[in-house]
């Protein structure tokens, strides 16, 4: 998995190092001197990921950081804030302004990578559900999910697993004093597995080494086998300096890693900002699930569209196939509608389209499949039926239209509605779907043309 990086220095001897380690390892590598070059760069290159230098002459990079996360076209593109002087209150200005990781110089390669391919992990992922998102909205099917759905403070809790009671007990203190979020305190990494699967936790604090001889990296690990905790956030306590099991854990899958002893402040932002990521990659996936859940359900009638019908068909198809058996398809077509929406208005027309649907469904089997193809014309796939099944059940749906007026909203009154109806019976040598639909569309036709109000079926050829 490589990608590119966005390198911003103003020292020219930083830039050729970090380009130079980044190569080695296969990254494409961009490099800005200053603040300002860095903001065009990442606007017209689109990097992976930046790695930024905080003091640079003309915009510091915290000021550049809160710019890149405030404009839409980066906002999305992780950023790795490079120190050299590396203390708590740097690191926590940086969370603020939406850091998403700190470096300190000189670099130690194994945290340098390890934190570069995290990154890049987190950045792919958000990549092809944005990309999916984009996609629903494009076809216009996500607009009415609101903001506040993306509401930061609300979700699940946070759970610790720290290594001794001492320590969890001084953590749960200042997390409650400053995060508006509930804490679960565990005190053995057994407990801590039931927990996460019972309490859903939005992040984990979890320290290498847990009481009754636990093993954080075990847990981290555990934790992203389970479909219930996948998405969790992680943030691994190691031991000051422990480099090596900072980079295992975030290999492991850990969100991100904190040295102990820490300022409790710190932790803080960590877990803000974890926080927010993960409401935000929660926000993308449930909209990519309703856009691909409207992308086949008509939102007039609630049942499924055309698009969806399409792909059933080859299922029915590949039935028929199997058991050497029979399916028929009808199109239905609403007699003379224009003249309810011209005499009724568009509101009545819809409402009687809606109630057409519910009938429709009330006079067909589970496994039939009913689609609405577009206006006022409907489509139903019955698998395992022969023609003198199919023109029962067509007739049942005829007079379940005819047989009650359409009661009509706003006290408009009531309507007399009557279907056309077209069915084309197909078996196991039919393959083209299409070509059956046009069979039972030409039968409809003849209804029309007889009449309307009535059932014809497709003349076979054979
Ligand atoms: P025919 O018996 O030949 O089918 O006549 P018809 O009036 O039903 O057919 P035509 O195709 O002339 O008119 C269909 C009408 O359906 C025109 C259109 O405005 C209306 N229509 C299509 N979709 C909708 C919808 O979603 N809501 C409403 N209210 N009307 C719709
Ligand atoms: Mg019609
Ligand atoms: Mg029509």
């Amino acid at each position: 998995m490589s990608g590119r990086v966005l390198v911003v220095d103003d020292v020219p001897t930083n830039r050729l190092l970090l380009r130079a380690k980044l190569s080695s390892a296969y990254y494409d590598v961009v490099v800005a001197e200053n603040g300002t070059r860095a903001l065009e760069l990442a606007r017209s290159e689109q990097p992976d990921m930046i790695m930024l230098d905080v003091m640079m002459p003309d915009i510091d990079g915290f000021t550049v950081c809160s710019i890149l996360k405030s404009q839409e076209e980066t906002a999305h593109i992780p950023v790795i804030m490079v120190t050299s002087l590396d203390t708590p209150e740097e690191r926590i200005r940086g969370l603020e302004v939406g850091a998403d990781d700190f470096l300190s110089k000189p670099f130690n390669d194994l945290a340098l990578f390890a934190r570069v391919r995290n990154l890049m992990r987190m950045k792919m992922m958000f990549d092809e559900l944005r990309l999916r998102d984009m996609t629903s909205r494009e076809l216009g099917l996500t607009d009415y999910i609101s903001e506040q759905d993306m509401e930061p403070e609300v979700g699940g809790p946070i759970l610790l697993a720290p290594r001794c009671q001492r320590e969890g007990e001084e953590w749960d203190a200042f997390l409650r004093d400053r995060l508006n979020v509930p804490t679960i305190l565990t005190s053995s990494e057994r407990e801590a597995l039931n927990l996460a699967r019972l309490e859903l936790p939005d992040c984990f604090v979890v320290h290498q080494h847990l009481m009754e001889g636990g093993d954080g990296l075990r847990f981290v690990s555990a934790l992203r086998a389970r479909p219930e905790t996948r998405q969790s956030a992680i943030i691994l306590v190691v031991e000051n300096g422990d480099i090596q099991t900072a980079a295992k854990g975030l290999d492991l899958g850990a969100s991100d890693y904190i040295e102990a002893p820490f300022d409790p402040s710190e932790l803080v932002a960590r877990i803000r900002s974890q926080l927010r990521r993960k409401r935000y990659s929660d926000w993308l996936r449930s909209s990519v699930r309703n856009g691909l859940k409207m992308a086949v359900i008509d939102p007039l009638t609630g049942i499924y569209n055309r698009r969806y019908a399409a792909q059933h068909m080859n299922r029915v198809m590949e039935r028929a196939r199997e058991i050497d058996g029979l399916f028929a398809v009808m199109m239905i077509d609403l007699d003379k509608f224009k003249v309810i929406n011209d005499r009724y208005g568009h509101d009545a027309g819809d409402a009687v389209l809606r109630e057409f649907s519910r009938r429709l469904q009330e006079n067909i089997r589970g496994v039939d499949l009913v689609a609405r193809f577009g206006g006022e014309e409907f489509f139903v796939a019955m698998p395992d039926v022969d023609q003198l099944a199919a023109a029962a059940a067509a007739e049942r749906i005829r007079g379940a239209i005819e047989g009650a007026p359409f009661i009509l909203p706003h006290g408009a009154g009531e309507a007399h509605v009557t279907v056309s109806i077209g069915v084309a019976i197909a078996d196991s040598s039919d393959e083209d779907a299409e070509a059956i639909i046009r069979r039972a569309d030409l039968a409809l036709f003849e209804s029309k043309e007889g009449g309307r109000n009535r059932v014809s079926f497709f003349a076979q050829a054979a």
